[in-house]
């Protein structure tokens, strides 16, 4: 077996530090080459100096000497600011997990892209808001995009690329979030802290609230349209509570193929470190006959607005979806800062799509106008919210 050399963008949020755990206790499959963060030197170091990066780049400039100084005694060359997280995405690599949150780690995963080795994308932006140049970024120079996420990644597993014919439909499993039983009205009262609870899996703030909006399975929705050559119309969202069931494929005889195992983020990490081959991990084992039994239910569009809004910026295509994000991305920072409450989520969001006209996505440029554009308007919704 030879050595994979890994890079890992967004070493200190969850899943680059989960990726960063699994590279580490395997030496014999894998070596570190770059590593970067964001703003937590004092994790990235630590981070740094369990992979043994060879280079370390931190996007806040502001950190470059506290984290210099926590990596003297390495050999690991330093450097800052969001050039330095290109670079990282750009040094030589097998495989490069794309990780970080948000439409920062789109300028990095385009980049990592243009290498034409693997990524392992768990920055949804790049193929929600970017998808069209990510696609074609990766198409141009030959690399092969190995989805994350956990339900993609269960279909990337599930789905027989050379039957792609064949497949009838697309499952994508949901937990339904901390809200799933609430009624519109409690809804309307629930707290910062009851919405960074999630029941399954322990991620960032971010991506909780989107969980608990499922604005997240509407990203990801849109995401599973870009990744496998299914139409819009054939994928469907099915809450499961106890997200054992990751999601499913539907053939045309009627066989479904599904991908099933504890809700923890290290094994679909691993399947996209390791892939064609498997590798170990630490994870819970499945115990099928102590859970029971697994249950199902379609989504409720109503107290789920965000599933509707992502299916409708999917459909209309253009610029839809990043306005869709940069919205969300604004309005979830509102509500973390307590100037919006739960509900206004959404409005936000619906709010933005409803102002801006539709425009196309098809270069850097423009998905980044609509980024802005996006930006500005919730900026302005929220703004209209709070003097209300
Ligand atoms: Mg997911």
């Amino acid at each position: 077996m030879s050595i994979r050399r890994v890079s890992i963008l967004g070493a200190t949020g969850s899943v680059g530090a989960a990726a960063a755990i699994l590279v580490a206790n395997a030496p014999e499959r894998f070596e570190a080459v770059a590593i970067a963060g964001g703003r937590d030197a004092e994790a990235l170091a630590k981070t740094a100096k369990l992979v043994n990066a060879k280079f370390v780049a931190i996007a806040d400039t502001k950190q470059y000497a506290p984290l210099r100084h926590l990596l003297a005694d390495t050999d690991a060359e330093v450097a800052a600011g969001d050039d330095a997280v290109v670079e990282a995405a750009k040094r030589p690599a097998d495989v490069i997990v794309s990780a970080i949150v948000g439409a920062a780690g789109l300028a990095p995963t385009l980049a990592a892209c243009d290498q034409g080795t693997v990524v392992a994308l768990a920055n949804k932006e790049s193929l929600v808001c970017a998808g069209e140049v990510a696609l074609a970024r990766a198409r141009t120079a030959g690399a092969t995009l190995m989805p994350v996420d956990s339900e993609h990644s269960a279909i990337f597993q599930c789905f027989e690329v050379d039957r792609a014919h064949a497949v009838e439909r697309i499952t994508l499993t949901a937990s339904g979030g901390p809200f799933r039983t609430l009624t519109l009205a409690e809804m309307a009262h629930v707290h910062l802290e009851d919405a960074l609870k999630h029941p399954n899996w322990d991620m960032g703030a971010k991506i909780t609230i989107d969980s608990a909006t499922m604005m997240n399975k509407g990203l990801e929705l849109i995401e599973a349209a870009r990744l496998f050559p299914v139409p819009e119309d054939q994928i469907d969202v099915l809450v499961h509570p106890q997200s054992i069931i990751h999601s499913m494929v539907s053939y045309r005889d009627g066989s479904v193929l599904a991908q099933l195992g504890a809700p923890d983020m290290q094994t679909p990490i691993a399947v996209a470190l390791a892939w064609p081959d498997r590798m170990e991990t630490p994870t819970d084992r499945l115990d099928l006959a102590a859970l029971g039994q697994l249950t199902f239910e379609a989504p409720d569009p109503i107290r789920f607005p965000a599933l509707r809004l992502a299916r409708e910026a999917l459909r209309a295509g253009g610029d839809r979806p990043a306005v869709l994000n940069a919205a969300n991305e604004v309005a979830v920072a509102a509500f973390l800062a307590r100037r919006i409450g739960y509900l206004d989520i959404a409005g936000v969001v619906e709010d933005t799509l409803n102002i801006l006209a539709t425009a196309p996505a098809d270069t850097l440029d423009r998905v980044q106008a609509a980024d802005s554009a996006a930006r500005t308007a919730a900026t302005a919704a929220i703004e209209r919210l709070e003097a209300a």
